[in-house]
């Protein structure tokens, strides 16, 4: 599904340019969960932007779904984003002046669905992830583990078939870190593809497969040999 050649990508010009991916290759199967595991600063963000249609590349190619990312027009770059990618992120994002029910009804609303179908299936998608009795709750109502919740179901409204997640359990204690990790499992061996970046080796044995960023480039770890 994702498949990304020698991709670079610089900030700044100049004295002040900085090189924050370096030639990165990398293939994410269709129904793959895939944790991309990396310091601060080493690019993971970055990438996971690219991804996402969020940001662009300097050089090298991205396809996703076979089709060239590089040769989109901006409208359509934003429709391949909406049709196929729903995010979730450390902070959550939610919109704290809205309900729960409406900010899982939010990106059905802005693409032009009537309000009782939207409703309808922020209800069902509530109920999916667990919170159809929170529905009414604004987000400063609810904990931590519960916003995140919202969170992926705001992603999961759109079925769109990968998940980007940014450091998702990074303001969530261990326990609901966990719970949020096993879920992701479980949409996962419902066939969601997804792609979790994570400074945490222990968030990130989680995944099927560990991918690790140093320093902007993609580097390949032996398994440890136990001796
Ligand atoms: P963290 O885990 O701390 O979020 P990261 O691995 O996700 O780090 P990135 O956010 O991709 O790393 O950032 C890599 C480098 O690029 C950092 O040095 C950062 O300061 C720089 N950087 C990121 N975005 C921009 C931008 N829009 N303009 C300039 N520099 C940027």
């Amino acid at each position: 599904v994702i498949e990304i050649s020698n991709v670079s990508k610089s900030y700044g010009k100049g004295e002040s340019k900085l090189t924050v991916l370096k030639e990165v290759s990398l293939t994410v199967e269709q129904g793959e969960f895939v944790a991309i595991l990396g310091p601060s600063g080493s690019g993971k963000t970055t990438l996971m932007n690219i991804i996402g249609l969020i940001d662009t590349l300097d050089s090298g190619s991205y396809h996703l779904d076979g089709v060239d990312i590089n040769n989109q027009s901006e409208k359509d770059y934003a429709k391949i984003r909406n049709e196929k990618i729903g995010f979730v992120f450390q902070k959550f994002n939610l919109i704290s002046k809205y309900t729960a029910l409406y900010n899982v009804a939010l990106p059905l609303l802005l693409h032009g669905e009537n309000y009782k179908t939207a409703k309808k299936k922020a209800m069902q998608t509530l109920h999916r992830v667990g919170l159809s009795e929170r529905s009414h709750h604004r987000p400063n109502e609810l904990s931590g583990g519960q916003q995140q919740r919202v969170a992926i179901a705001r992603a999961l409204i759109g079925e769109c078939p990968l998940i980007l997640a940014d450091e998702p359990t990074g303001a969530l204690d261990q326990k609901t870190g966990i719970e949020v990790l096993d879920f992701f499992r479980e949409l996962n061996r419902e066939g969601k593809t997804i792609v979790m970046i994570t400074h945490d080796p222990s968030i990130a044995s989680r995944a099927q497969r560990v991918v690790h960023v140093q320093d902007g480039k993609i580097i390949q770890k032996r398994e440890s040999v136990v001796q």
